[in-house]
């Protein structure tokens, strides 16, 4: 099989996909930490979270001890319509490169959501609707995931309400455009239809909304609204979960071939597609049986892993989802205005922050303007426009092929590349336009934000 020349990309037909997501979880020897209900620091109960979130997705959640979990046939199917996505060899970027490196990318960038986030969103759309539920509420940042769930939504028939993030809103207005098409409303928040949305306006009127923000806005309606769920579309270890698809795909792909990759590379903002890249890699080394050099790759601007604490937090600004123990920049640092809009949260998903606390995976951050110059570079050769967030992995991919290139080392690289960068010519013009800035957080900001953190009672 070694011998076979790679094609440039590698498909799996219907019946190699994956028919299971992996749980790695069930692997870890250390593992993460339970979550904590924001109103007494005790652990939570799948009772009280059952109040926010579905009941399978909850079952998901807490779920630390079965490896494998049944896709189920309306997911497979739906899977089926973009899916597999192409394991590509970059024979036209190594050339460029002159390096010894093989190169392999995952693009997720396929469906018209372009990104991986449309993996967990038909999976959290669906478990609603199982459920007999009318409908669910989400936030959307850059808008990746707000398209990604009114797709899934759409296809099943289920209400879907995004707050969106009121600078995003009004600087995409195709993004929101979208979500329409898919039949989901959307408010830009803060918005005056929940409580916390007119508190907030009421103190910073004109504010132009936060992450943090929109999800307590969602959280609100949710809760508020009789057979409504919130979903999240990172972050949690039910999204880390479905997105193991993307994962369990490289390495039915890779194995076709042999191919045995050093390096595996992944943008982290909260984890998911990072977490789903790497899962069955890194279930391998936690059972002892390979050995990979992981990467979670962030932006200087909003350093969860590289410089963040690792500590009971809060997902939200608000303070109405429940604790987990994370790396986290404390729940409310606000990153600078860094283009990679789908990295810009303050934690970390807690499956990977416990990886990294144990010293499974390195984390490296890196300035944008870097990063735009690896996109550019990438586009060129490759023919795919990549989102600002995956030419985070791009960035690295590079240096490290650069590196084999010195010492003449044939390593094998793996990357995710999660999207398209089609929403974000406005970041490629400033770019472009030599307008771009590099803003990195001083220890001492980062410091009065650490302070903020919750203290949780022994
Ligand atoms: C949301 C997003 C990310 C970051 O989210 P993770 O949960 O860390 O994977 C990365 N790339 C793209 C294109 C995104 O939309």
């Amino acid at each position: 099989m070694s011998s076979k020349k790679i094609p440039y990309k590698i498909y799996l037909d219907e019946n190699e996909m994956p028919k299971q997501w992996y749980n790695l979880r069930a692997d870890m020897i250390n593992k993460p930490a339970p979550l904590l209900n924001p109103a007494t620091f005790q652990p939570i109960t799948p009772e009280e979270l059952g109040d926010v979130f579905c009941e399978e997705l909850v079952k998901q959640e807490l779920d630390d001890t079965t490896p494998y979990i049944d896709i189920p046939e309306k997911i497979l199917n739906f899977y089926k319509m973009y899916r597999p996505a192409p394991l590509t060899r970059a024979y036209c970027l190594e050339e460029k490169l002159q390096t010894p490196a093989k190169i392999y990318y995952k693009f997720e960038g396929n469906n018209t959501s372009g990104s991986h986030k449309l993996n967990s969103a038909i999976a959290q759309a669906y478990y609603a609707k199982d459920q007999g539920l009318k409908g669910v509420t989400t936030e959307t940042g850059a808008g990746q995931w707000g398209t990604a769930l009114s797709m899934a939504c759409s296809y099943l028939d289920l209400d879907c309400k995004v707050y969106m993030v009121k600078c995003s809103y009004e600087q995409k207005p195709f993004r929101r455009e979208v979500m329409r098409t898919y039949g989901a409303s959307v408010t830009p928040s803060p918005s005056m239809e929940t409580e916390v949305g007119k508190r907030i306006l009421e103190k910073h009127p004109g504010t132009g909304g936060s992450l943090g923000c929109a999800i307590s806005e969602a959280v609100e309606t949710a809760t508020k609204l009789d057979g409504y769920r919130y979903v999240l579309g990172s972050v949690l270890n039910q999204v880390l979960l479905h997105q193991t698809v993307i994962g369990l795909e490289a390495k039915i792909a890779m194995d076709k071939y042999d191919i045995k990759p050093d390096i595996i590379i992944g943008c982290a903002g909260g984890g998911s597609n990072l977490g789903g890249l790497i899962a069955p890699f890194m279930g391998e080394k936690l059972r002892g049986e390979a050995d990979y050099h992981f990467i979670a790759v962030e932006p200087a601007s909003c350093p969860t892993l590289t410089r963040g604490v690792y500590a009971y937090d809060y997902c939200d600004t608000g303070m109405v989802c429940p604790l987990s123990k994370m790396y986290t920049l404390g729940s409310n640092f606000i990153p600078s205005a860094n283009h990679a809009g789908g990295l810009r949260y303050h934690g970390m998903n807690s499956i990977l922050s416990q990886l990294y606390a144990d010293g499974y995976m390195e984390a490296r951050s890196v300035e944008q303007t870097a990063v735009f110059k690896a996109a550019e570079e990438f586009a060129r050769v490759e023919g795919i426009l990549p989102a600002p967030e995956s030419s985070h992995a791009i960035k690295v991919a590079i240096d490290e092929a650069l590196k084999c290139k010195e010492t003449g080392e044939e390593k094998t690289i793996l990357f995710g590349l999660t999207g398209t960068g089609y929403f974000d010519m406005y970041a490629y013009e400033k770019f472009h336009n030599g307008v771009m800035t590099d803003y990195i957080p001083s220890d001492e900001e980062l410091q009065a934000s650490f302070e903020t953190l919750p203290k949780i009672p022994e």
